[in-house]
């Protein structure tokens, strides 16, 4: 029997059919009707009963020989709403949509992974195979989950991987124990005061201005209010308001992103951003609101099954292409609901490569990866089942 890599390699061509065929097809979240038919009819090929679940999610089961523990592996599937700037032949064909995040190659991988444990099924227990939609949002992870994805058989330990096109490369993994992607919270602030002529300001109250000082201010959070070992992330996106150059606005609305990789900071965010805001528009004579709404959960790795990685990725890529990345990403993954209900570990598989271009960050118009990691991935990913349901008895 040929090794796990070996084997991998030889469905690279059709692993890569598979991922540009989806590249070419892109689908937002709980809109990916085509690419789960795509993953049903592949599935179905392999002999296996894939289901659908919370829409436009594919559920498989691959059963072992033998009785054993039961582990998750799984894929996202969703695209973004980005017009494309392809410099190769498999562009979107949606105008307006594209994978840009790699999930395309996710999903394309885990089938590669899925055939390679279902063409030798000589192992204890089952690996339950999840194509999730709406990874980019809503979120996909949680419906799926309150439909009963982790039950029937009762999943025991979950792994997933991310595509990167930073730092490493093909054929290399990154990865770390313990918060692996922050807490993506949402604000959206109005800032209301009164209209009226740009010439007259004693008569009106501005929001524009009372909205730039609140823009400074909660700049102060980060900078005076948080530990500087501590990381948190609040960038202010957008801001909107007023008419016309010489009209005074009566209302202006900002929108940003609260990023946190600690419960206890998260927890206090809310009442941090309100009170800054509070002071600054009492100070103006303005009233406010602020909404905040909770994103995904911090992704944390469990210890035990990211040393099973990293033992997996040194003897399938060689020692020295498995990375500890030292620190978290910013970024939001709704893995993170899988990892808080069992066991995980979420991993970087490295897919940059300057000479093929592929060096743009994930969500730009030019993300593309290099396309030799897909191998690896459905290596590691099949690897890893069969090393967790080994050892797990
Ligand atoms: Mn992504």
């Amino acid at each position: 029997m040929q090794n796990i890599l070996d084997r991998a390699k030889a469905l690279a061509p059709e692993i890569i059919l598979i991922r540009r065929d989806l590249h070419r097809n892109p689908e937002l979240g709980f809109k990916e009707h085509r690419t789960s038919g795509v993953v049903s009819t592949y599935l179905k090929n392999l002999g296996l009963v894939p289901h659908t679940l919370a829409g436009t999610g594919v559920v498989a089961t691959i059963r072992g020989n033998r009785p054993g523990k039961t582990v998750a592996l799984r894929a996202d599937m969703d695209a973004l709403p980005i017009a494309e700037q392809a410099g190769h032949d498999y562009a979107s064909e949606a105008p307006g949509l594209m994978h840009a995040c790699g999930h395309d190659g996710h999903t394309a991988m885990l089938l590669g992974a899925a055939k390679l444990l279902a063409l030798n099924n000589d192992f204890p227990g089952n690996v339950k195979l999840i194509f999730q939609p709406a990874e980019e949002g809503p979120g996909g992870a949680l419906p799926l989950i309150n439909a009963g994805v982790l039950e029937n058989p009762t999943v025991d330990a979950a792994f997933g991987l991310h595509l990167g096109t930073f730092v490493v490369r093909a054929g290399q993994i990154a990865l770390r124990e313990g918060p692996v992607c922050a807490a993506p919270d949402t604000i959206t602030i109005v800032v209301r005061g009164k209209g009226g002529h740009g010439a007259h300001p004693h008569l009106s109250v501005d929001a524009v201005v009372a909205a730039s000082h609140v823009v400074v201010a909660l700049q102060t959070i980060v900078s005076r209010e948080i530990d500087p070992l501590s990381a948190v992330v609040l960038s202010l996106g957008t801001i909107k308001g007023g008419y016309r150059e010489n009209v005074i606005a009566d209302e202006v609305e900002i929108t940003g992103t609260v990023r946190t990789l600690s419960p206890e900071i998260r927890a206090a965010m809310p009442e941090r951003i309100e009170r800054i805001i509070k002071g600054v528009c009492d100070s103006m004579r303005c009233d406010f609101t602020l909404t905040y709404e909770e994103g995904y959960p911090v992704l944390v790795n469990d210890s035990t099954l990211t040393t099973l990685v990293e033992r997996v990725g040194q003897r399938v890529l060689g020692a020295s292409n498995v990375m500890r990345a030292p620190v978290p990403s910013m970024g939001g993954e709704d893995f993170s609901y899988f990892a808080q209900k069992v066991p995980s570990c979420f991993f970087y598989l490295g897919a940059l490569n300057p000479e093929k271009d592929c060096h743009y960050p994930i969500h730009h118009p030019k993300f593309n990866f290099d396309e030799d990691a897909l191998p690896y991935g459905s290596a590691m990913l099949a690897e890893a089942c069969l090393e967790y349901l080994s050892s797990a008895q």
